[in-house]
């Protein structure tokens, strides 16, 4: 397999923090406790010194796909309290999976593929202006630009903002897990995907897929 071969051939100073590859359980676990982390204000805030990057700059080896909303409230390596290398972030605006188009879909394969993670996660957020926009009941006065973004936005038929920021969330899980090259890794229990909702004003992220 290319790329455990390509694994292989990095010096080990090359690779993060761990000397092997996590599992897709040990990856989200280090998500959420360093979440427990940032919601409490006791942030480690982990390889961010020279020392840190300097040691990455031949390769990359994340832990975990984020796909996340462009949203500036929802920084992955901030809420996840994550360093450089951990994380490999694709942000667009209603963390939009479905009909993303080749660089959104080709970037999440190429995190799993190419670069070895073994969790994807699709992170929504609740008061997403993308999905509130999604749930309008009139014609929003957008840009065209925009409003094929909105449109691309799967509330699930839902009503209510939150609800329909979770299905937005499921909806993108479903869509990750069908398409190849994942649905592949996903059957062979390679990576796990999985969906998030993450809470502005507490700052706590929640699993919902
Ligand atoms: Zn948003």
């Amino acid at each position: 397999m290319w790329r455990r071969e390509f694994v292989a051939l990095l010096p080990a100073s090359a690779l993060s923090a761990q000397s092997r590859r996590l599992t897709a359980d040990e990856a989200l676990k280090d998500l959420l406790d360093g979440n427990e982390r940032f919601a409490m204000g006791k942030t480690l805030n982990p390889r961010r010194s020279p020392a840190d990057f300097s040691k990455l700059a031949p390769a990359q080896a994340p832990d975990a796909v984020i796909v996340g909303c462009a949203d500036s409230r929802v920084p992955p390596e901030i809420l996840f309290d994550q360093g450089v290398g951990d994380l490999f972030v694709i942000r667009v605006a209603g963390n939009v999976v479905s009909s993303a188009g080749p660089t959104v879909k080709g970037s999440i394969a190429y995190g799993v593929v190419a670069l070895g993670a073994p969790l994807v996660m699709v992170l929504g957020h609740n008061q997403c202006g993308a999905v509130k926009a999604a749930l309008e009941t009139k014609e929003p006065a957008l840009p065209e630009s925009i409003k094929d973004l909105v449109r691309m936005v799967n509330t699930g038929g839902e009503k209510d903002l939150d609800r329909a920021v979770v299905a937005n969330v499921r909806a993108g899980v479903e869509r990750l897990k069908s398409l190849e090259p994942l649905a592949g890794y996903v059957e062979a229990k390679r990576i796990k995907v999985i969906g998030a909702v993450y809470d502005l004003a507490s700052g706590k992220v929640t699993l919902v897929a």
